[in-house]
Parts: structure tokens; sequence; C-alpha cells
């Protein structure tokens, strides 16, 4: 056998062993970080064939390569599947990922300097909406908009006097920590009102939005841009759906302007979860997420623990520690020794520092997408809190990630082979 042909297993044991390491931590914990989930054995095997060894610069029928046939068809596959999906007039899906989707949407409006808004990070705001660490926090001038001190919800008042003030060039919607719905009309107005491009980021809610779970930006906002990883449930990868009349912008920023040759593996990973997000299953899936995530909000909220805005119209629940004097990195690692794999995260206001902030955030959509319904939330939320209230006691941790374990055999991982 040449090597080519060697399986990882043989080729390099000591990675194919890492890889089955990994393989059975996501079979026999419970993945609660917001953003992740199981793609399924059909995406993953579109997101590792041979469509990666291709190079395609360019987009279908005008290549700047030959031997194109296949993955132009591919593409366009992917494109009209989304389209359909989500109603978009127009469908990128070249972005590497969430991040680079939001670039482009950058260099297709804005020059350097120009002002720009989106929610603040420590509010449930994404880094590339303008946070100073971010390229997207030097290279413009960021007016990040936050929540209401009162109820911890996106201040729509202060959107737009700030937006009346600073004229922004692009106003970013979308979050990555928040568990409310987000008002795209309201955004819409205030866009109008000054002049701005409206971009809606619903990288954690695209799932959510195909089932109609959360309301659609689609024809509200100018672009939309999505994670297809998240509640979607592809491959990793980006996306940027807009109106026909911004298609050659964000065509042109993405290729050649951001990035060369497509990763096509990824864009047929993309069309498959595409194809899976309209069936009935996926429905029925978006709508458990959210009830999910609601059981484990009003269960923690009964256990005495504060829950930011009181609960979740999404798939995610963010706790604030405090009134269990834990605090959220403490309370974090605890549950991960526990198989409760979830992530610290500051809430609005949070005297506390990012490194080890007052919360933690928690996701259904990996337990949703292995079965989990409301008994099996009962019971995480009784597991968390066994957790969190006797947070250095390993003997807790022990039972708890166990018990755990054995949950998990019962309701198994999509795409896992155990
Ligand atoms: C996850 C996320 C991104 C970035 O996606 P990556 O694939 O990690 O680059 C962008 N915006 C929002 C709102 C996100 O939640």
């Amino acid at each position: 056998m040449v090597l080519a042909d060697l399986p990882l297993s043989e080729r390099d044991p000591s990675l194919a062993a890492m890889i089955r390491r990994e393989n059975d931590l996501e079979a026999s914990t419970l993945r609660m970080i917001p953003s992740e989930n199981y793609a399924s054995r059909a995406v993953q095997e579109a997101a590792g064939s041979v469509l990666a060894n291709k190079y395609s610069e360019g987009y279908a029928r005008k290549r700047y390569y030959e031997g194109q046939e296949i993955i132009d068809e591919v593409e366009e596959l992917a494109i009209s599947r989304v389209k359909a999906l989500f109603g978009a007039e127009h469908v990128n899906v070249q972005p590497y990922s969430g991040s680079p989707a939001n670039l482009a949407v950058y260099y297709a409006f804005c020059n350097p300097g120009d002002p720009i808004m989106g929610l603040a990070l420590s509010a449930g705001g994404h880094l590339t909406h303008g946070h100073g660490v971010s390229i997207t926090g030097k290279f413009f001038k960021s007016i990040p908009y936050g929540v209401r001190r009162s109820d911890h919800r996106i201040d729509m008042d202060e959107v737009r006097s700030l937006a009346k003030e600073h004229k922004p060039k692009l106003i970013w919607a979308g979050t990555t920590a928040y568990p409310r719905a987000v008002d795209w009309n309201a955004f819409r107005e205030i866009a109008d009102e000054v002049g701005a491009i409206l971009a809606a980021d619903i990288s954690h809610i695209s799932g959510l939005v195909v089932a109609g779970e959360h309301a659609s930006p689609v024809g509200i906002a100018d672009i939309v841009t999505s994670t297809t990883h998240k509640t979607f449930r592809g491959p990793r990868g980006g996306m940027i759906m807009c109106k026909q009349q911004h298609a050659a912008a964000i065509d042109k920023a993405v290729f050649p302007g951001l990035q060369g040759g497509p990763h096509n593996a990824n864009t047929a990973g993309i069309a498959v979860a595409a194809l899976e997000a309209s069936t009935p299953e996926f429905k029925a899936y978006a709508k458990q997420v959210v009830e999910n995530a609601k059981v484990l909000a009003s269960t923690l909220a009964e256990l005495g623990y504060a829950i930011v805005t009181g609960g979740t119209d999404n798939h995610l629940v963010l706790v604030d520690l405090t009134p269990k004097n834990v605090t959220g990195k403490v309370g974090a690692k605890a549950l991960d020794k526990a198989g409760i794999v979830g992530n610290y995260n500051t809430v609005p206001f949070d005297p506390r520092k990012p490194f080890d902030p007052s919360g933690i955030r928690l996701g259904t959509p990996a337990l949703t997408s292995r079965g989990f319904g409301r008994e099996e939330m009962l019971q995480v939320a009784r597991w968390i809190d066994q957790v969190l209230v006797a947070p250095t006691d390993e003997a807790v941790q022990a039972r708890v990630r166990n018990e755990v374990a054995e949950l998990c055999k019962k309701f198994p991982a999509p795409g896992i082979a155990v």
C-alpha cells in the first residue's frame, strides 16, 4: 500500500487517537456551548470529501480555473437551497466562516474610519461588530450600543440617539450572548432615519430563523450574515444573504476582496445542511431547542439562580451566579469536570472582569440534536445546581459525570459513531 492510502489510524496513530478521544468526549458529555452542535454524518461526509482538493477562485460559470463543472453544480445547489430556505434574493456561500462574512460586509460598504454601530461585546454582541480588540474596532469608528440597566434588553432608544448623533454607515443587529429576540423592524426604522446600511447577523439563530422560531430579518435588513455551524447544524462556514441591489458589492467583497479560493467541501456541507434544514424534523428540532432553553431557564430560576432578562426567547440562557456566591469561571470549570460543558460569560453591567466574570452561558442546540426534551432538561438543571452549590466537591463532579454519561448513552449523538 502506498503511503497516501494508509488510514489515519496507521499513518498518524497519535493524531487518530486524539480524534477518537474527542469523539468519545462529544458523545459522553453535555455540550452546552450555545454556538456548538452536532453536524450530521451526511454533512461531515460532504465536508470531508475530495471537493476540498479543488481550487476554484471566482463564482459559478465565472471561474479563473478549468475543471470546475462539478464544483459549479455544487455551489449552485448550495445557493439555490439556501435561497429557498430563507427566501433570500441573493446568497453567497463562500465566506470561510462568520467573521470573514462580516468583514466582507464592511469591505462592501465602508471605508476605513467610517462610523459603524453594533451591540457591545459586554452586552452580548460579537467581536466583529466593532469591539476594540477586533480589526473591526481598529479600522472603523465603532460606536457600541448596549442593553438597558432595568431589564437587560437592547436599548432601542439608545440605538436611535447614537445613530442620529454619529450617522453610521453600517448598523449591526445581531447577538452572541443575548437570550431575547431581536426586533429587526425597529432597527430598520432607525437605519432608514439615518441612511445606514442595516446588517443582521443571525450566526447563532439561523436554524431558529429557518424554522420560524425567531423572526427572519431577510427582506428587512439589507444584508444578513450567518455562520453555518451553530443552530443551522452545517459544517463550519459562513454565508451572506442580501437584496439583489447589493449582490455585486457583496460578491466582490468576498472574492477577490477578502478571500482566494472557496472551501468547496464546506460548500457541499452547506448544501446538505440546507437540505436537512428544509425537513419537518429540523422544524421540530428548532422548536424543541427553544422549549428546552425555556425549561432550563425556568428551572434554574426556581432553584434560585439569577437569569439575565428573566428567561429566554431563543436557544441560550445567561445565568448570573452572583446570588450563589460562585464566579463564572469557577462555575464553568466545575461543570466541565462534571461533563457539563458551557462557558463563563460576562453578564450586563458585570462588576467582574471578562476573564473571570459573574455568569455562565448555556445553550440547548446540541442537547436537542441528540433528542433531549423536557424531562432531560429538568435533570440537566438539577445536575447544574448540584455541581454549582459545591463547586469544589470532586465527588459530586464525578458522580454527575457518570450519570451524565449514562443519560448520553440513551441519546446517541448524531454523526458520532461510538
Ligand atoms: C459566532 C459568531 C460569529 C463568528 O463566527 P466564526 O465562525 O466564529 O468566525 C459572528 N457573529 C456572531 C453574532 C456570532 O455569534
